[in-house]
C-alpha cells in the first residue's frame, strides 16, 4: 500500500543563520497510510507540532521532502496548496481557536463559506455534524458559553465540514478535565474508525497511546522508534468480519512489521504470552522466540535468555515468569507438532484424532467439568473451524451457547479464552 503522506529527511531549522538559530527537526523520515491512526508522542519541545505544520504545508522544511499522495509538496502552486489546506487537512489546535464573535453554526461553516458553499448546504451540513457530536442545541450560542470540552466539539465539527481525508490534532485535549478530555477522544478515534479518517494526534500523554495504530516517538528533534499496536488487531477482530483459517496471520501482519512468516508467528506467539512488558523486552522476548521457533535455541536455551538479566542483554524475567513462559510455549509447540503429525496422512481417524488433542488441549487449564455431550459438541465445534466450515466468531458462539440449544454450554469468558487458544495454535499450523 502507498503511504498518502511521505515525509523523508524532513529538517526544520528556525531562525537559520541567527545567533539563536534553533533545529527543530533533524532528519525526520515518515510514513503514513489511508485511514491510520498516528500518534506524535514525546516530551514538550521535541518537535512534533513543528511536524504537523509541515505536514499541513505551514512550515516549509529547510530541508527534506514531503510527498502528499505521492506528489511532492515543494511542486504545489497557490491554488493546490489552498486546496490542501482547506480540503484535505483539518486541524484542531489545543486552544480550540474559535472566532468567538461568531456563533457555533458560524464558525464550523467558515471553512465552506470560503469554497463558496451555498448558505443552506453547509448549514445543513454543520447541524447533521453538531448533531452526531451531541450538541446541536448549542447552535446559536457563542463559544465562550460553551464548556471546553463542548468548544472542542466545535472545533472538531469545523474541521470535518469540508470532509477532508486527513485530521490533525495537537494537543486537542490538553486544556480539558479528565472527563471531557475521554468524550473528545472518543469522537476523534470514532471518525478514525467508522469515517474511516486518517487521524495524526500530537500528545505528550502516555495515556492516549493505546488510541494509535501506530506511534512515532519523538525526542530531540529526531524520532526515536516507531511502535505499532497490538490493540489493533484487538478492535478489527471486533468488526465481526468472518476469517479463515489462515488470515489471523494475515491480520497480524497488517499490523505487524515482519520479514517472513517464521518471524510472525514469533510475534503471534510472543503476543499470547506478554502480560505487562517494557516494548524493549517484548522486543527481546520475540528475538528469543524466533530463535526457539527456528531451532536456534533449545527449550532450555530459551529458558535462560528469558531469564537472563536485562543488563546482560536477556529479557529480565523473574525465574517463575520464565518458567511458566517456556512451559506454556512448549507446551503449545508440542500440541502444533502432534497435530500436524495426525494430519499429515489426511485420513477420517488423522483428523478426529487431530481435533480430540485441540479439544484436550483447549480444556488443559479449565477448572470446571464437562459432559460426555458437551464434549462431543465441542469437539464437533472445533471440528467446524479447523476445517473452515465456521468463523471464529461462530466457534465463539457456540461455546457459550446453552447446551439446550446444540451449544457447548461455557460462560462467556472461558468460550473467549478457548476460541483465542484455538486461534493462536491454528497460527503456528498454517501459514499465510
Ligand atoms: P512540541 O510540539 O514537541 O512541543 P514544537 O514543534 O512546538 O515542539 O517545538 C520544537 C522546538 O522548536 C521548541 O524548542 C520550540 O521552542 C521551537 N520553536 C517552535 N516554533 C518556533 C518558532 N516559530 N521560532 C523559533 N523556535 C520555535
Amino acid at each position: 500500500m502507498e503511504p498518502i503522506i511521505k515525509a523523508e529527511n524532513i529538517k526544520v531549522i528556525y531562525n537559520r543563520g541567527k545567533a539563536y538559530e534553533f533545529t527543530a527537526l533533524n532528519g525526520i523520515d515518515i510514513e503514513v497510510f489511508p485511514e491510520e491512526y498516528l500518534i506524535f508522542y514525546g516530551p514538550s519541545g521535541c518537535g512534533k507540532s513543528t511536524m504537523l505544520y509541515t505536514i499541513l504545508g505551514l512550515q516549509t522544511p529547510s530541508d527534506g521532502k514531503l510527498y502528499i499522495n505521492g506528489e511532492d509538496s515543494s511542486t504545489f502552486n497557490e491554488a493546490q496548496k489552498s486546496k490542501m489546506d482547506s480540503q484535505y487537512f483539518g486541524i484542531v489546535f489545543q486552544n480550540f481557536n474559535l472566532i468567538y464573535s461568531l456563533n457555533v453554526l458560524e464558525n464550523i461553516t467558515l471553512p465552506q463559506v470560503f469554497i463558496n458553499s451555498p448558505k443552506k448546504e453547509r448549514e445543513d451540513k454543520a447541524m447533521i455534524l453538531l448533531k452526531r457530536f451531541g450538541i446541536e442545541t448549542r447552535s446559536k450560542d457563542i463559544p465562550s458559553n460553551l464548556s471546553g470540552g463542548q468548544q472542542q466539539r466545535v472545533a472538531i465539527c469545523r474541521a470535518l465540514v469540508n470532509d477532508p481525508a486527513v485530521l490533525l490534532a495537537d494537543e486537542p485535549v490538553g486544556n480539558l478535565d479528565s472527563e471531557s478530555a475521554k468524550i473528545v477522544m472518543e469522537t476523534l478515534k470514532d471518525i478514525n474508525r467508522r469515517d474511516r479518517k486518517t487521524v495524526i494526534l500530537v500528545t505528550h500523554d502516555p495515556s492516549y497511546l493505546p488510541y494509535a495504530d501506530r506511534i512515532y516517538f519523538f525526542k530531540d528533534a529526531k524520532i526515536e522508534r516507531v511502535v505499532k499496536n497490538r490493540r489493533t488487531v484487538e478492535d478489527e477482530d471486533k468488526t465481526g468480519e468472518e476469517f479463515t483459517l489462515t488470515n489471523q496471520l494475515a491480520k497480524l501482519a497488517r499490523v505487524h512489521d515482519y520479514m517472513n512468516v517464521p518471524q510472525l508467528k514469533a510475534w503471534s506467539l510472543t503476543n499470547y504470552l506478554i502480560e505487562e512488558m517494557t516494548v524493549n523486552q517484548t522486543e527481546r522476548l520475540e528475538k528469543a522466540m524466533e530463535f526457539l521457533l527456528s531451532g536456534k535455541l533449545s527449550e532450555h536455551g530459551f529458558f535462560e535468555e528469558l531469564n537472563r538479566s536485562y543488563g546482560e542483554g536477556g529479557v529480565g524475567l523473574y525465574i517463575t515468569t520464565a518458567i511458566n513462559y517456556t512451559m506454556k510455549v512448549s507446551e503449545l509447540l508440542r500440541e502444533v507438532s502432534e497435530c500436524l503429525k495426525v494430519v499429515k496422512n489426511n485420513t477420517n481417524d488423522g483428523k478426529m484424532k487431530m481435533v480430540e488433542i485441540l479439544r484436550k488441549f483447549l480444556l488443559s487449564d479449565y477448572k470446571g467439568h464437562l459432559t460426555p455431550e458437551q464434549i462431543q459438541t465441542l469437539e464437533k465445534v472445533i471440528h467446524n473451524r479447523v476445517f473452515g466450515i465456521s468463523s471464529v466468531q461462530e466457534f465463539n458462539k457456540f461455546l457459550d451457547w446453552p447446551v439446550e440449544e446444540g451449544g457447548v454450554g461455557l460462560n462467556v469468558a472461558t468460550a473467549e479464552h478457548l476460541a483465542e487458544k484455538l486461534e493462536i495454535i491454528l497460527g503456528q499450523m498454517y501459514s499465510v
